[in-house]
């Protein structure tokens, strides 16, 4: 039986939706016999998180003490680097969010464990844990296997479905650990952001304009059509380049990395380095007036035409679909 322990992310007073689908596999798994479910969080942890991540484990280890308030790398994978030396789990997990890329290759160090890490798929096949990761912009597929426990990995949000857990719970216990010695930043100041729509990273559905969009004000377009089907807005690298997007909204290799159910591009050519941020969509649909745009070669359908007559016509239509 391969025993996990799984990293939960919070959000406020969410688990975020990246943990949650990791423990949907995972539990699926133990379900089928095949392994044991432990999660854990780094600081304070509120009754919701609890709620909503003890029905899919065995123990929710809550892990406190100095300096373990605010995030910090150093803090985060030495909190578990010591709970991980104790519990000896086989595979040890995360979600492959900002911060789950951020600590989780400390982790792997302070461990002297490998790592796989943006995988995008798991299994266990006899006995043994396996993981996919794209590779090269999503050009190779490599399957990962290890010679020794516990094996780490990211797994790539939205790479599985949140399933509904059964009605067993598991226990929650703290565990006091001292790491401040270990601790070489200090967070000043967190800010957040009110963003009304998901993430990028964990958006289902994502509507991403390129330099065909032609200006700033024209992403109301776009603003539009992602108010109607729930998708929030993405932009290619030139767009933030021209400074009509913020940085955080850029998908590709130097941006960040979604795997939606539906990524919809407009007037976006498909360089390789945007490709590789977004070829593991489920559903693509290109817009995009030169037929010969590389967007056609990972695209699920395209759409040949001019942008500005395409998006407010499918802004139309799914407004007056989704309102019946
Ligand atoms: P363009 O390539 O200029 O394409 C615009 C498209 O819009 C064209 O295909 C055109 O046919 C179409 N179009 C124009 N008008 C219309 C219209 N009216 N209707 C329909 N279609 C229209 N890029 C990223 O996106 N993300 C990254 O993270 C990233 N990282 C990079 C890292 C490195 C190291 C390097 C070197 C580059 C990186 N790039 C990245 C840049 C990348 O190589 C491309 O330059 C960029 O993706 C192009 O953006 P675009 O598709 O919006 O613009």
């Amino acid at each position: 039986m391969t025993r996990f322990l799984i990293f939960v992310e919070q959000k406020g007073d969410e688990p975020r939706k990246a943990s949650l689908e990791i423990l949907s596999k995972a539990y699926g798994l133990a379900v089928s016999g095949d392994a044991s479910v432990e999660a854990v969080a780094v600081g304070p942890v509120s009754e919701n998180v609890k709620e909503k991540v003890l029905p899919y484990v065995s123990r929710f280890v809550q892990i406190a003490g100095p300096g373990l308030d605010s995030y910090t790398a150093e803090g985060v994978a030495a909190a578990l680097g010591i709970y991980a030396q104790e519990s000896k789990p086989d595979v040890i997990l995360a979600g492959a969010t900002n911060l789950g890329r951020d600590f989780f290759p400390r982790l792997a160090v302070l461990l002297g464990s490998g790592i796989a890490s943006d995988a995008t798929e798991m299994d266990i096949r006899d006995g043994a844990i396996h993981f996919v990761r794209p590779m090269y912009g999503g050009k190779v597929l490599s399957e990962v296997s290890f010679t020794a426990t516990p094996a780490l990995a990211t797994i790539r949000p939205n790479a599985y479905p949140v399933t509904q857990p059964g009605e067993a719970r598991g226990e929650f216990v703290t565990k006091e650990v001292d790491v401040s010695g270990t601790i070489k930043t200090k967070v000043i100041r967190v800010e957040r952001q009110d963003r009304k729509r998901a993430d990028l990273t964990e958006a289902e559905t994502i509507v991403a304009g390129g330099r065909g969009m032609k200006a700033q004000e024209n992403f109301q377009l776009l603003e539009d059509l992602a108010e109607v089907i729930g998708a929030t807005v993405g932009a290619s690298r030139s767009v933030v380049d021209a400074k009509w997007r913020d940085q955080e909204d850029q998908v590709g290799k130097s941006g960040k990395t979604v795997s939606p159910k539906l990524y919809i591009a407009a007037g976006i050519s498909g360089a390789i380095h945007h490709i590789m941020g977004m070829d593991t969509s489920k559903v693509i649909v290109a817009i995009n007036r030169d037929p010969e745009a590389p967007i056609f070669n990972v695209a699920t359908y395209g759409i040949v035409g001019d942008l500005f007559e395409v998006v407010p016509a499918l802004t139309a239509e799914f407004r007056k679909r989704l309102a019946r």
